[in-house]
């Protein structure tokens, strides 16, 4: 591994200094999902969830996209910006949820509902967003769904969250596909009950890749962007927060005096968490890593996600 393991904070600030500098050099941009270590969002030109991301990902003035998150987002920077060079710090850094349905499966789920639309979450391969009519994230999955002409909805691959767009948007028919969040599942009923008699005057925010159980419980149902707003927006001090540990470094950040607890310790993404601060130098440093989508792909992938950023900003 590049530059060792250990980043002691000497260590760490000279490693920072070099992958600002290395920006500069190259004109690079860096993006961190909200799920990344503290010190990756401390370099991020900008932080924020999937679509936030997306949406960013196509305005910035940069050569390169430096993109500290999983495979499926790079690729969508790398599908929405086909000019600018997409590098993945870590190229083994994947999700376990946007493996759970390949191309060839969406294709025979939609030869079995031909009157269906079929929308995936943006936690998907480049070749099942091209096999999709549209994308969708978690922040704006209800909208994308309700503004399909179709009753009959195709929704994969995160079945948990296509349970909640189905109790929100009862007049479709959700057909779910059983693909799961290997972090959110983690999170149990027993422990959300737990942290909420721990915390009484807190306020649970759950991400819909949790548990039905699990957000039956919640106050508030949210993507992580939404979490940002309620937080800030709350005249509440505490919060319990369903959703990936890397949450709780900005949302104390941004709100200081507020409380925030995990209800679990088990909230960690093992492949968020790969991305280091040496392997964002190395990766910016050598240009290694690239993100590429062959263009027969990246072109209908693209429809998909031009769909969703069309009905959520409308453009
Ligand atoms: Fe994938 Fe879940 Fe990790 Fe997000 S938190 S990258 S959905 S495994």
């Amino acid at each position: 591994m590049p530059y060792g393991k250990k980043e002691d904070k000497k260590y760490r600030e000279e490693l920072q200094k070099k992958i600002l500098r290395l920006k500069k050099q190259k004109n690079a941009v860096i993006l961190a999902h909200n799920y990344q270590r503290d010190e990756i969002q401390d370099i991020a030109d900008i932080t924020g969830d999937s679509l936030q991301l997306a949406r960013a990902a196509t305005e910035v003035n940069a050569d390169i996209i430096e993109f500290c998150g999983v495979r499926f987002m790079a690729e969508s920077a790398s599908i929405l910006n086909p000019d600018k060079k997409v590098l993945l710090p870590v190229k083994e850094a994947g999700c376990p949820l946007a493996d759970m349905i390949t191309p060839e499966k969406l294709r025979s789920l939609k030869a079995q509902h031909p009157d269906a639309a079929c929308v995936c979450y943006v936690n998907s391969s480049a070749e099942v967003k091209a096999e999709s009519d549209v994308a969708c994230t978690s922040s704006n999955a209800i909208e994308v769904v309700r503004s399909l002409p179709n009753k009959q909805i195709i929704f994969v691959p995160d079945e948990n969250l296509g349970r909640y767009v189905q109790l929100q948007a009862s007049e479709k028919e959700i057909i779910l596909w059983r693909g799961f969040c290997a972090t959110h599942i983690r999170l149990s009923e027993e422990e959300a009950a737990r942290a909420k008699k721990e915390h009484p005057q807190a306020k649970f925010l759950a991400h819909p890749e949790c548990r039905p159980e699990v957000l039956k419980l919640a106050d508030e149902v949210c993507s992580t962007a939404g979490m940002f707003k309620y937080a800030k927006a709350s005249e509440v001090d505490e919060f319990i927060i369903g959703t990936e540990s890397g949450m709780l470094y900005r949302l104390e950040k941004e709100n200081p005096g507020k409380k925030f607890f995990l209800p679990s310790e088990h909230l960690i993404c093992a492949n968020m968490k790969l991305t280091t601060l040496g392997w964002v130098a190395y990766s910016l440093e050598n240009e290694v890593h690239e993100i590429m989508v062959g263009e027969d792909i990246r072109v209908r992938a693209k429809k998909s996600l031009d769909k969703m950023l069309e009905i959520t900003y409308g453009k």
